[in-house]
Parts: C-alpha cells; sequence; structure tokens
C-alpha cells in the first residue's frame, strides 16, 4: 500500500500533462488487495463469507468500504435507507450526477465476488480520478447499496421506494428491514428522502460478476449487459382423484402426480420450442395427500419464466395454459393457474451498452452482448434513468457460494472498462 502512494507521489508532478494523455488505468494490486482485506469480514472456515446485511459482519465491512471511499477524496454519508453514498464534484453545476456502485452485503455462506468486485472497483474509480486529477463534468457519486441479496432494497429505496410491507419483512439476519435500516444508520423518519426522482440521474453504471458459466465457457473478458430477465411466477393446481393405490385399476385413475409429470415435461418441450435464451423451471411440488397407498389427488406446483421480453414469457404462459388445459381432458384431471405474478424486465441504455463495448474493446477485450438471468441493483435504478451493466467471467459458473471465483484478470479488465465507460460518458455530449 504506501510503496503504491509513494509511486503516485512520483507521478503527481507530471498529472497536469497526464491529464490530458490519459488513458488512466486502474490499480489493479490494489483491487485485489481490498478484495481479499473486505473478504476478512464475515470470513467463513470453509472459505467464502457470510456477509448478512445488518450483521456484525456487515457492518465491519461497511466500516471498511467507507474508510476506502474516504481515501479515494470521496465525501462520504449514509442515505435515509441506509446506503453508502460517496459524492465527487463535478465542473459542470448543470449536470446531473452519474452514480457506480454495487453492493457488499452476502448471501449466507457466499462468495467474495458478487457484489464486492463491483462496488470496489467504482471506489478504485474514484481513487484513480483522484490520483490523476481529473474532475468529470458530471458530479459522480459511488454507492454501496444495503441489502441486495435480500431483495435490492437499498436500491429499491432510492427507485419505487420502500412501503410498510417491505419494512416489515424478516431479513435473513432474523431483524426486519426496519431494524437493519436503522442498524446501518438509516433514517426512517427521513427514509422518502432516500428516494429520487425519474430523470435525477445522468445514468448508473454497475460492474458485476456472471454468476453464470458463458463467458468463461465461450472464452470471452466481457458481457455488456442488454438488460436484466423479467420473471413470471404461477402456481398451478392439479386435481385427481384420491383412491386406493392397491384396488383402483390403472385404466379407471385420476392421478394428479402423473398428469402434474406430464405437464412438467410439456412445461421444458414448449420453452425450448421456440428459439431464444428464455428459460422456465417448475421449482417446487407438493402432492397430496402423499403417501405409498394413495392415488394422488392433487399437486400444486410453481412455474417460473424468465426472459427479457415480458411479451415472450406471457405468450408462453398462455401456450402452456392451453396445453394445461387438452392435458388435463386427457388425463381426467383439473388445471388451474393463480394469477401471474410479473417482476417486469429492466432494459439498460442502448447507448450506455455501446460505451461499454466500445471502452472494452478499446482495451482489446472480446466482448458479447448477453442478458443478466439474476437481479441486480441496477434494475431498480433503471427506474430513475439510463442505466448500463458490465459482467466479467465467474469461474465454473459458480456463484452464492464459497466456490465463487473471478480471476484478478477479469476483476482487473472489469475495473478498467468501467473507468473507461466513465470517462466516455462523461466526455459525450
Ligand atoms: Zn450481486
Amino acid at each position: 500500500m504506501r510503496v503504491t502512494s509513494l509511486l503516485f507521489v512520483g507521478l503527481w508532478s507530471v498529472s497536469s500533462w497526464a491529464q490530458a494523455s490519459l488513458p488512466a488505468r486502474v490499480n489493479a494490486a490494489r483491487i485485489n488487495d481490498h478484495l481479499s482485506r473486505l473478504s476478512e469480514f464475515g470470513k467463513n472456515p470453509q472459505g467464502g463469507v457470510s456477509r448478512v446485511a445488518y450483521t456484525e459482519a456487515d457492518l465491519q465491512g461497511r466500516s471498511y468500504a467507507i474508510g476506502l471511499m474516504k481515501e479515494a477524496g470521496l465525501d462520504v454519508r449514509i442515505d435515509a435507507a441506509g446506503n453508502i453514498v460517496g459524492s465527487r464534484a463535478g465542473g459542470d453545476p448543470q449536470l446531473k450526477p452519474l452514480l457506480i456502485g454495487s453492493h457488499i452485503d452476502s448471501v449466507p455462506e457466499g462468495g467474495n465476488y458478487d457484489g464486492d468486485v463491483g462496488s470496489l472497483s467504482a471506489i478504485e474509480v474514484a481513487q484513480v480520478l483522484r490520483e490523476n486529477q481529473v474532475t468529470l463534468r458530471h458530479p459522480l457519486q459511488v454507492i454501496i447499496f444495503q441489502n441486495e441479496e435480500g431483495g435490492t432494497i437499498g436500491s429499491r429505496a432510492l427507485g419505487v421506494g420502500l412501503d410498510e410491507q417491505h419494512l416489515n419483512l424478516n431479513s435473513q439476519s432474523g431483524k426486519t428491514i426496519r431494524e437493519g435500516t436503522q442498524i446501518v444508520g438509516g433514517n426512517l423518519v427521513q427514509l422518502a428522502s432516500a428516494q429520487r426522482q425519474p430523470g435525477s440521474i445522468a445514468g448508473y453504471f454497475e460492474l458485476h460478476i456472471e454468476q453464470g458459466g458463458s463467458l468463461e465457457r465461450e472464452k470471452i473478458d466481457i458481457g455488456v449487459v442488454e438488460g436484466i430477465v423479467g420473471i413470471l411466477h404461477s402456481d398451478v393446481t392439479v386435481e385427481g382423484f384420491a383412491n386406493h393405490a392397491g384396488t383402483t385399476p390403472m385404466d379407471q385413475r385420476r392421478d394428479a402426480l402423473l398428469t402434474a409429470a406430464r405437464f412438467i415435461e410439456k412445461v421444458n418441450l414448449i420453452v425450448t420450442g421456440i428459439p431464444g435464451r428464455q428459460v422456465g423451471t417448475v421449482g417446487w411440488i407438493r402432492v397430496a395427500p402423499g403417501a405409498y397407498n394413495v392415488i394422488p389427488g392433487k399437486v400444486v406446483l410453481g412455474l417460473e419464466l424468465r426472459d427479457l421480453d415480458e411479451r415472450k414469457f406471457t405468450g408462453l404462459f398462455e401456450s402452456i395454459r392451453a396445453e394445461a388445459e387438452r392435458l388435463g381432458q386427457l388425463n381426467q384431471t383439473h388445471f388451474s393457474f393463480t394469477d401471474p405474478v410479473i417482476t417486469h424486465p429492466a432494459l439498460t441504455d442502448k447507448g450506455f451498452q455501446k460505451l461499454v463495448d466500445e471502452s472494452a474493446k478499446s482495451l482489446g477485450l472480446r466482448t458479447k452482448l448477453m442478458p443478466s438471468g439474476a437481479g441486480h441493483d441496477a434494475q431498480e435504478i433503471a427506474r430513475l434513468g439510463p442505466v448500463g451493466m458490465i459482467f466479467i467471467p465467474s469461474i465454473g459458473g459458480i456463484s452464492h457460494s464459497p466456490k465463487e471465483f473471478s480471476r484478478p484478470q477479469d476483476i482487473e479488465n472489469g475495473a478498467n472498462v468501467l473507468l473507461e465507460t466513465v470517462l466516455a460518458f462523461d466526455k459525450r455530449q
């Protein structure tokens, strides 16, 4: 650390002309050092961390991050929703702030990369700007959102706002969101002040690990995220007739589970039957009465569909319903579906996609356009203004696990793309 800062003091004298001769680059050793230091808070003996929001480990991680933000010259405050906001003044007072950031809370027994890479890289961007004495035209805000893993709570507070229902929810820590928000320094009386108006930001960029395996598999350095997929959930009930499994002949059964099995296979065939990257899953099932010697009379199962295009998954849902109707008649069973609960897709901005793509290519990196199958803070911030996301490879596609890993080189690449993108955005008229 000390050696590094001496090095920068040495470069200081040339920084007046260095400003004109950017490209600046991130300090990869420093980011990876920060990552390993952050990993100490909530460290598990089997590897990885349990830095669940509102726990002692979360508070320690946050205070570590606040220290780094201050070192990077950011003016740090906790907003009313408990998010850490580090601000850096811009050169043009007319311009709205550009936001960058992510989260540092983890799932129980999670890894050291989900959220951490994006948060520490955003701080690094601010540090590099400071060291190169670059004043952006836009004010810059580095934000570490609270409790992303518990339902994008902090970023939701900025976007749509938190209502009573959310505040009363129990979080993984055992505390309610209301209690937790206070624990991390939020102010419930002023909570509404954390919410921002649509159009109040210039944009938001988030660097994140892919949490899937496609970048590594295809040997691509950077994923340019097209958007965060929308999700449809519906509970499906299949009703047959529960009867004696020993005395009811095979041709006289109304077996709800057998019909459900055929249905599950059809869901897979329908989802894979059209081109595209949509996914569909039956993720849980309950059988009643649930005994060796009784033909299942009733089955309830959980259907989930995801895609970037809402029309696509609602269309698939209709096809699945029609198929269920047919299956029900064929098997003398009856299907019913609960009204679908839909989380709308959040698309990234086309111009931001281009900025990320060009920034990566200017660094000699290979890119591909891809959806995010997992949720992120960016989906909430998309309500306020244009957003962009940068993915780096997750080795083996493993995430939410102590085995989660991204290579130091990929982290460096991602952070440099974030830096380049911020600079390119700021230059854009
Ligand atoms: Zn995350």
